[in-house]
């Protein structure tokens, strides 16, 4: 073992995990229990936490350890804390991925020590990231605060999405996972020097079972835009990485949000969808719901495949046409203030440029992109999609995406609310939301045991809230305290700005 790799090892077994308790038990008296498996909010309950656990939960007064923290739970809201099941956290939210400039690693590495912190600020205690390297996660979780965290193993095929943004010569030097495609082995063969055998589908799942990963993720995209040529895996081939993944115990998550792409998906039985379906292809200007878009998310519900809206990808990127974008009140909360300033310079506007060309005229591009029925009203179909798919019974997930492009359009923590608030917009009920949030993650991540309700047995990650979740989405920003394997923590001390 390499002595990187080792110390690699060693921060995930000391923050990854958590190997110490909390110091002292905790009993919250007198508090509003909201959890999925309860109908409605419960009537004053004490609730003992104790070695990082929900110890107990009644009605009845509760015969505490004589250290006991106490804490005033009447009038507040216990929930369990939130679970965003698609994140990326080794990508510093705007700035360029080349960046030398000692002032750039510099303000990243502001970043990376707040990125836990805006997470929790938010009350997301698990995360799970969809297509990093366990050295890239480690960094993540050797923060002294910071969610649960999960990760999934990346298994892009040959010159596909997203290794087609990096130049032919290295694409595949920087990545040991990805899959040879046989029915695409004309146009895109095996990297010289790559040996067969080493790149099926069977082959690479084993290496990234190998590692601390819960899934493999891989991806359906030919392109963005009017681009449509990027190599596609096989159903085949998607199929055998599912096999594979199943016989290792992990899930097979799929990146795909055009309807063509979701397709293959749904025919190769993926796990879960990691992407609403926000482009319909040729029935994008279609009002309502379209009988083959209806047709293909009654698919999706029949076969049980998991399904994340991730509804702020798109305004993420268009949020920063928004003049009013960085005085947004909460920025100050979840982006280092350094970082909020370089956000405002002209090197910050590089992303915008690069989408939008240099010149933009913002206010004409948000009215033609609205007249027009493109990037704005895409997500408004990826709600009305979220929207049939609920009334089908399909349980939703919660996945925010975070950042989805190098956009600060989103943040770490606050978009996780944000895809919450679109939810609710789409017409999704408290209820619903909730569930997606804690439980229906927990679930289809078989991390039940341990995470989505308030119920004894489970890890004492959860939110003491101002007020009630089931009753306005936006109770989801009043938390007064974060408890973190059962460790309380100050929502305010969370904050960029309280540093
Ligand atoms: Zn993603």
């Amino acid at each position: 073992m390499k002595s990187r790799d080792l110390v690699g090892s060693l921060l995930l077994m000391l923050s990854g995990v958590h190997a110490w308790a909390a110091a002292e038990p905790v009993l919250i008296e007198n508090v509003t229990v909201v959890s999925p498996e309860l109908a409605q909010p419960s009537g004053p309950r004490n609730v003992l936490i104790r070695e990082g656990r929900i110890e107990a939960v009644s009605e009845k007064p509760i015969a505490a350890p004589a250290a006991v923290r106490r804490v005033n739970g009447a009038g507040r809201y216990l929930t369990p804390g939130i679970f965003d099941a698609h994140v990326h956290v080794s990508d510093a939210v705007g700035l360029p991925f080349d960046g030398n400039d000692p002032a750039l690693k510099e303000l990243a590495t502001q970043f990376f020590a707040q990125q836990p912190r805006s997470y929790l600020y938010f009350g997301v205690t698990q995360v799970l990231d969809l297509a990093n390297q366990p050295s890239q996660v480690a960094l993540f979780a050797a923060q002294p605060k910071h969610p649960d965290t999960f990760r999934c193993g990346a298994a892009p095929i040959v010159d596909g999405y997203p290794l087609v943004w990096i130049p032919k010569e290295t694409r595949h030097a920087g990545l040991s996972t990805y899959i040879f495609e046989p029915a695409n082995a004309r146009e895109h063969p095996l990297p010289s020097g790559a040996v067969a055998a080493e790149h099926t589908p069977e082959a690479v799942v084993e290496r990234i079972a190998a590692t601390d990963a819960r899934c493999v993720k891989m991806f359906i995209e030919d392109g963005f835009g009017d681009q449509n040529d990027w190599p596609t895996p096989s159903v085949e081939t998607l199929r055998r990485v599912r096999a594979a993944a199943h016989k290792h115990g992990l899930l097979l998550m799929v990146h795909a949000n055009a309807i063509d792409m979701q397709r293959m998906a749904i025919e190769a039985d993926v796990d879960v969808i990691v992407h609403g379906i926000w482009n319909w292809n040729e029935l994008n200007d279609e009002q309502g719901m379209p009988a083959a878009v209806a047709e293909h998310l009654r698919r999706i519900r029949a076969k049980d495949i998991g399904y994340q809206a991730t509804l702020r990808v798109l305004p993420g990127v268009s949020d920063l046409l928004r003049p009013d974008l960085l005085d947004d009140p909460v920025y100050p909360k979840v982006v280092p203030p350094a970082l909020l300033a370089w956000y405002r310079t002209e090197p910050a506007q590089w992303f915008k440029n690069t989408v939008y060309g240099p010149k933009v005229d913002a206010a004409a591009v948000v009215a033609g992109e609205r007249a027009a029925n493109a990037r704005w009203e895409t997500s408004e179909k990826g709600m009305r999609a979220l929207r049939y798919l609920y009334e089908l019974g399909q349980p939703l997930l919660l996945g925010s995406d975070t950042p989805s492009a190098p956009t600060y359009g989103n943040q770490p923590g606050y978009d996780t609310f944000r895809e919450m608030q679109l939810m609710s917009q789409s017409g999704i009920p408290l209820s619903a939301i909730l569930a997606a949030a804690t439980i229906n993650n927990a679930r289809r991540l078989k991390m039940d045991k341990d995470y989505g309700t308030v119920e004894r047995g489970k890890i004492a990650n959860l939110l003491l809230l101002d007020a009630n979740p089931l009753a306005s989405v936006e109770a989801w920003a009043r938390i007064d305290t974060v408890i973190l394997r059962g460790e309380l923590i100050e929502r305010k001390t969370l904050a960029a700005d309280s540093r």
